[in-house]
Parts: C-alpha cells; sequence; structure tokens
C-alpha cells in the first residue's frame, strides 16, 4: 500500500484514533563518502575473520526474526517509514554487523563465498545517505533486506513503537505521529 504522509502542527491529535508517538529523523541527505565504504568493507574482513575463529559457530549464529504479525506489522512500517530511521544513527559504519552476523548470511547462502558476500554488503551502500547516520541508511530506508541485517536493526524497537508492539493492539485505528522539535509528521489513520 502506498503512503501518504502528512506536516501537522504539533498540537493537532489523532482524531480519536490511538497515537504511536515516535521520534522523527531530520538529517540531511548528503553524498557517501568513499572513506565509509572503506571503512564497512574493513569491519566486514573482520567480521568474517570472527566467524571463523568462534568457538561454536552453530550455536552462535545470530537468529533471524520475523516481522510482528499482521497490524501490528503495518503499524510498525508505517512508524519506521514516516519516522525515517532515527534510531539508525547508531548504525555508523558498521551497521552492528559481527561474526555471528556472517554465518547467518554464509549459512543461508552457501553458494556465495566470502568475497561474495562481502559484494552483497558493499553493494547496497547508497550514494547518498542521511548524515551522521548508518551507513545504509538511504533515502528510501534500510537498504539492508532483514536477512542481511544484524538482530539488533531486526529486534529494535524505540519506546513509543516498543509500547504499541508490547502494549494493547486490539485498536482498530492508529495514527503514527513522528516529532522532535518543531516538525512532526502524521501517518494517515492505519487499519487492519
Ligand atoms: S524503531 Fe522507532 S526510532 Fe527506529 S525507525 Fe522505527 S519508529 Fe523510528
Ligand atoms: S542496517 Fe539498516 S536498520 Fe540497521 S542501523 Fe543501518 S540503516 Fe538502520
Amino acid at each position: 500500500m502506498e503512503m501518504q504522509y502528512f506536516k501537522v502542527d504539533a498540537g493537532e491529535g489523532a482524531g480519536g484514533n490511538q497515537a504511536v508517538m515516535v521520534p522523527l529523523n531530520q538529517r540531511a541527505l548528503v553524498p557517501t563518502s568513499p572513506e565509509r565504504a572503506r571503512r564497512l568493507r574493513r569491519h566486514l574482513i573482520a567480521s568474517l575473520r570472527a566467524m571463523r575463529t568462534m568457538k561454536d559457530p552453530k550455536g552462535s549464529v545470530s537468529p533471524l526474526r520475523p516481522e510482528p504479525d499482521e497490524f501490528v506489522g503495518k503499524v510498525a512500517r508505517a512508524a519506521c517509514t514516516v519516522c525515517k530511521g532515527w534510531c539508525c544513527k547508531g548504525g555508523g559504519d558498521h551497521a552492528y554487523l559481527d561474526g555471528r552476523v556472517m554465518a547467518r548470511v554464509r549459512n543461508a547462502r552457501t553458494e556465495l563465498d566470502a568475497r561474495a558476500v562481502m559484494r552483497l554488503y558493499v553493494e547496497r551502500v547508497p550514494a547518498a545517505g542521511y548524515e551522521g547516520s548508518c551507513v545504509f541508511h538511504g533515502a528510501e530506508g534500510c537498504t539492508l533486506d532483514r536477512s542481511l541485517r544484524s538482530d539488533v536493526c531486526n529486534s529494535y524497537f524505540c519506546s513509543g513503537l516498543g509500547n504499541y508492539v508490547k502494549g494493547d493492539t486490539t485498536s482498530t485505528g492508529v495514527v503514527v505521529i513522528a516529532g522532535e522539535g518543531a516538525e512532526v509528521r502524521m501517518s494517515p489513520v492505519l487499519t487492519p
């Protein structure tokens, strides 16, 4: 479903629907420097090395958690879209990738050697990304699919979204309100 988002005055409410309050990424989009890609490459090499020296390679594989189900998943996706990835600021040039994630990717794609796994990631670095955010944080959001992301990325919810996901999700009308400072964005009313 194509989502449209509206800028609203901070005082405007959710019109009787359940409001899910999340932060808002207001960073600027800038070209990704070659240094960032180089730092990522170095991090991937170290992660692949760490994978090879793991004591319990099978037991240490990073889990691949599914998205929340149905309507809750729809609200979560809408929230992260309207927020534009505020929490990705911690991803730096490492994106929380480590030997455990490399083990998951290698196990799932046995036809790929270490070089091909590196390519898989490096090719996904966007030409432009949010200044000071994760190296994979492009204009359209994260450029990695869930199978390539760390478990940190696949399981993290900010407090506003986490409260909704773990709380009462029986509401049939939800509005996401993303805001920080003067700028606020709001989703349309989300229904099951
Ligand atoms: S988890 Fe919260 S802060 Fe992170 S992208 Fe989603 S809505 Fe934004
Ligand atoms: S890998 Fe994706 S989800 Fe994880 S911090 Fe980077 S941009 Fe965000």
